[in-house]
């Protein structure tokens, strides 16, 4: 992909994966004016991109074939290796339709290690690769105010870099392939034990008889505030268990810190706990609910 100029045609764009981060992400592409090719596992999902102007695929691989630059946005790693190797005949991939010099950008929350895999496979093709998750929830994809932190080439981060603006408010670039996930990790940890401190003081309030939003308006507003508390509190005490962002979602990042910090030789105590907690509330049958059903396994709702 050429990096764009003011003289140069906007690079055709596909983003494969239209979920809750997906649509949304993929939209603001469509609306900067990028030419753009989606593909969703569940093609009902692509209709109101296709209505706004966006052409659809039929596989990954047509994606591929159709653009320059190609985002991925799946729930976890062997979905990621599904779309970018091919699923059941190996031949639908973006693998089997990307050009040399193309840069392959995925927004899904993977492994680390499955993001330098990756990249190997697609730089034998003479594919670049940014690993490059994101934060900020939902509300951050509609608004387009994420935060994205970026692993890979620096000269393949900047050449992306117009794009990524279109996406998040904050985008940084913070080191070779995998790097970008593992700060992602770091980050769902941090999300879920504060969750669990949110679970936590909200079953104490309402225990106590507290009137749990008085409590949660004054402690937020202190020290002991958090993105958690601002956003997700209400909802919880609201009783809307509606995902943003899904619990089963939070589990699965739970487990890819504590396996990439195991390969590091490192014990995290707390972030075991926290993964406790999310995989009994996955038990309970709520995977699909928004995180802030962590309440849940508090005794609260
Ligand atoms: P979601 O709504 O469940 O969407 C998942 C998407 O992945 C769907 O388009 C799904 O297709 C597709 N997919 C899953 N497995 C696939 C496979 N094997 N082959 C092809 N397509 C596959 O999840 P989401 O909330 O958008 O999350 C997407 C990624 O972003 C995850 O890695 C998540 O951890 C991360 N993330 C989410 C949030 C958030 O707040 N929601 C925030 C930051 C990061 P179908 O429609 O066919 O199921």
């Amino acid at each position: 992909m050429k990096p764009e100029n003011n003289n140069s045609p906007r690079p055709r764009v596909g983003y494969i994966g239209l979920g809750i981060m997906g649509r949304p992400m993929a939209g603001h592409l469509l609306n900067a004016g990028y030419p753009l090719t989606v593909f969703n596992r569940t093609r009902a999902k692509t209709e109101p991109l296709a209505t706004a102007g966006a052409r659809v695929a039929d596989s990954p691989r047509a994606v591929a074939e159709a653009s320059d630059i190609i985002f991925t946005n799946v729930t976890d790693s062997p979905d990621l290796e599904a779309v970018v190797l091919g699923a059941d005949d190996k031949t639908d991939g973006v693998l089997d339709g990307v050009r040399p010099g193309s840069i392959v950008v995925d927004n899904s929350t993977v492994a680390p290690a499955a993001a330098t895999r990756i990249a190997a496979l697609l730089e034998g093709k003479g594919v670049h690769f940014l690993d490059a998750p994101v934060t900020g929830g939902e509300k951050g994809a509609i608004e387009a105010t994420l935060a994205i932190m970026v692993g890979g080439e620096e000269e393949v981060f900047h050449r992306a870099l117009p794009l990524l603006q279109r996406l998040g408010k904050t985008v940084l670039h913070v080191g070779p392939n995998g790097a970008g996930q593992m700060t992602k990790a770091i980050n769902q940890i941090l999300g879920a034990i504060h969750l669990c401190a949110m679970a936590e003081a909200l079953a104490l309030a309402k225990a106590a008889g507290l009137d749990l939003e008085k409590t949660r308006q004054i402690v937020a507003s202190g020290a002991a505030g958090s993105w958690m508390l601002s956003n997700l509190a209400p909802r919880a005490i609201a009783g809307d268990f509606r995902p943003g962002f899904k619990a089963g979602l939070q589990n699965k990042d739970l487990r890819i810190a504590l396996e990439a910090a195991a390969q590091l030789g490192l014990d995290l105590p707390i972030t075991h706990l926290a993964r406790r907690d999310f995989q009994h509330l996955v038990d309970m049958g709520c995977g699909d609910e928004g995180t802030q059903a962590i309440v849940k396994t508090r005794g609260n709702q």
